[in-house]
Order: structure tokens, then C-alpha cells, then sequence
């Protein structure tokens, strides 16, 4: 079966709200800290599944939510977001990247959202003719607002779905999971609980070998969940119990390729790239774990030197990296 990252824009996101979770980065700091702002990707996958046809997980973001004064106005995130938040260019709408692969959004049979952020759900409005799989938690808390003021599910994009399809995680456990939810009956999908990021928070295991982790982790280095955490709005208690079930289940299924929805490292520089044909080459995968023992010892603690760090832009005003 074959899976293709399709690439959706880029979001410009403070340092800390990646990696500073452990380091007392505020939700305050989240909304001041205007000096450390690094780009990282968007992507959305679709899957080209044999009998079901091609399935989406996540749709990214759309080109109305570039035009942030409108997409935000009455919201207090007009307030907090910076206008330049996301950047959108015409050849990464997801229109564009479907029809690079020979689809239209009404070939699409089927999407999974991971959870409700905007920045995932941009442009489910384009496929309002499918199914829609999601945690029932997170289902359940579209009406939510995070903090009592952000929409959880932004209404633009959800309002045109009729076919919810919540799930339970009723199937059998697998590595450090409980439960699961085989959704085509054939084991190829199947979704797997990682609350906290969101109410339900959702990963998909495909083929038993890539797991597409939407936010549940941002980069492969937030395996290291005492060394490298994301601040939250949710649950911190879920979002750490999460990864650690990510990592039994990496140690229960060796060739596991983790994706994420925004990982700039070099892992998901090269993943990404790897998976343009829709399938990883044997050199690929064997570089990612290559990577992955310089990265990691075996209770996945990061070695010091891979350690994030943010190293600022030569020239003032533009934006900084993460090393
Ligand atoms: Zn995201």
C-alpha cells in the first residue's frame, strides 16, 4: 500500500511551544514571545488504500486561513497569532498536491482527522462527501473551546460534514495500546488513541509501519518525553502517556517509521522525501534507523548532542531554527 506526504504550507510557531514544555514556556510566553519564532512544516498523508481507494488523514491548512484578519476576526487569536502565521503557496493547497498525484478532493473516500486544530481540518470542507474518522473524545469536544475562548474545531471547516464516524478503540491492543480501531477490516488502518495534545487525539498505524502521529508528537526528537516536551493546553498527564505508549509500541514493532504532521528535522526532512514515490526505499530506511540509534539509547532519552536548541536568524527580524 502506498502513502504520500502531501505538503500543506508552513506555520510559523514560537521555539518554545515546541521544545519548552520542560523549560516553565508559558501559554503566556506562547502569546508574547515574538523573538523566537521558527517555520516548521504542515503536511497532511493520503493513503492509497487497495479496496477502499485513496483515504486522507488530515487535510492541513487553506488559503483562507492566510488571510488572517478575516479567517480569525472576532476570535482571540486575531489578537494572539502574528498575521504571517501560516504561508500557503499555490502549489501546496491540497487541491494542488491531490492533483499532483492525479486526484480531485471528490475522489477521496475517506479522511481521518488526527484531532480539530486548524491547522489539520483546513479544508475538510472540501470533502464533506466522505466519511470522517476521529477519536470519539475528540468528536465529542468539537464544540469545546480551549481555554473557554478558541473554537476546538473551527466551524468553517466542519460545517458542510455529515458522516462522523467517532471511534471507540474497542479493538484488540497492540505495543504500548490498550486498544485500536481497525477501520477497513483488513489491519492496514488502524487508529490508535494519543490524547492529551487534543481531547482525542488520534495516530494512525499504516501497514504496521508508519505511524502517523498528527501533533500527539511534533518531531521524532518528542520521543524523549522527560528531555523534549511540547507545552500544552490539554492534559499533560495524557500527552506523556501517549509518547511512552509510543515507544512500547516502536519497541514491539522494530521498523516502525514514526511521521509527524510538522517535523523539520532531518528525520522528517528525509522521510518525507523518501515517501515522494509513496513507498520508502531500503536505503532510506535503513539510514532512519541508523538515525535513530545516534539519536536515541533504548528508553528512547535523546544523546545530549541531538539535544533542540534555537539558534536565531543572522539578520534581524527574520525568523530563526531549531538545531
Ligand atoms: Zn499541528
Amino acid at each position: 500500500m502506498k502513502i504520500y506526504p502531501l505538503r500543506i504550507g508552513r506555520t510559523k510557531v514560537p521555539y518554545g511551544q515546541f521544545y519548552g514544555g520542560l523549560q516553565g514556556f508559558s501559554l503566556a510566553d506562547f502569546a508574547a514571545d515574538k523573538d523566537h519564532f521558527i517555520w516548521v512544516p504542515i503536511h497532511a498523508y493520503l493513503i492509497d488504500h487497495p479496496t477502499v481507494g485513496p483515504v486522507l488523514v488530515d487535510t492541513g491548512i487553506s488559503a483562507a486561513q492566510t488571510a488572517h484578519v478575516d479567517y480569525y476576526a472576532g476570535s482571540i487569536m486575531e489578537h494572539v497569532m502574528d498575521v504571517d502565521e501560516y504561508a500557503l503557496p499555490a502549489d501546496q493547497t491540497i487541491t494542488a498536491q491531490l492533483g499532483l498525484l492525479g486526484y480531485q478532493p471528490g475522489d477521496i473516500r475517506a479522511v481521518i482527522i488526527t484531532h480539530f486544530h486548524e491547522d489539520h481540518i483546513g479544508e475538510l470542507n472540501l470533502f464533506a462527501h466522505a466519511p470522517v474518522y476521529l477519536g470519539a473524545a475528540e468528536y465529542a469536544a468539537r464544540n469545546d473551546r480551549l481555554l473557554g475562548l478558541v473554537p476546538l474545531a473551527y466551524p468553517p471547516s466542519i460545517a458542510a460534514v455529515s458522516d462522523w464516524r467517532p471511534l471507540d478503540f474497542t479493538g484488540p491492543g497492540i505495543g504500548g495500546f490498550a486498544g485500536s480501531a481497525d477501520l477497513f477490516g483488513d489491519r492496514s488502518v488502524i487508529a490508535l488513541p494519543t490524547p492529551g495534545h487534543s481531547p482525542g487525539s488520534t495516530s494512525v498505524l499504516v501497514d504496521q509501519r508508519f505511524l502517523l502521529t498528527g501533533d500527539a508528537m511534533y518531531t521524532i526528537r518528542h520521543l524523549a518525553v522527560d528531555q523534549v516536551r511540547a507545552i500544552q493546553v490539554g492534559d499533560e498527564s495524557q500527552y506523556v502517556d501517549s509518547i511512552r505508549r509510543i515507544h512500547w509500541l516502536r519497541r514491539a514493532v522494530p521498523e516502525l517509521i514514526i511521521l509527524t504532521a510538522h517535523d523539520h528535522t532531518d528525520y522528517g526532512t528525509r522521510m518525507i522525501s523518501g515517501l515522494a514515490t509513496g513507498e520508502l526505499a531500503d536505503a532510506d530506511l535503513a539510514w532512519a534507523k541508523a538515525y535513530e540509534v545516534a539519536t536515541f539509547d533504548e528508553m528512547a532519552n535523546l544523546n545530549p548532542a541531538r539535544l533542540p536548541r534555537f539558534v536565531p536568524a543572522c539578520r534581524a527580524g527574520e525568523v530563526g531554527h531549531a538545531a
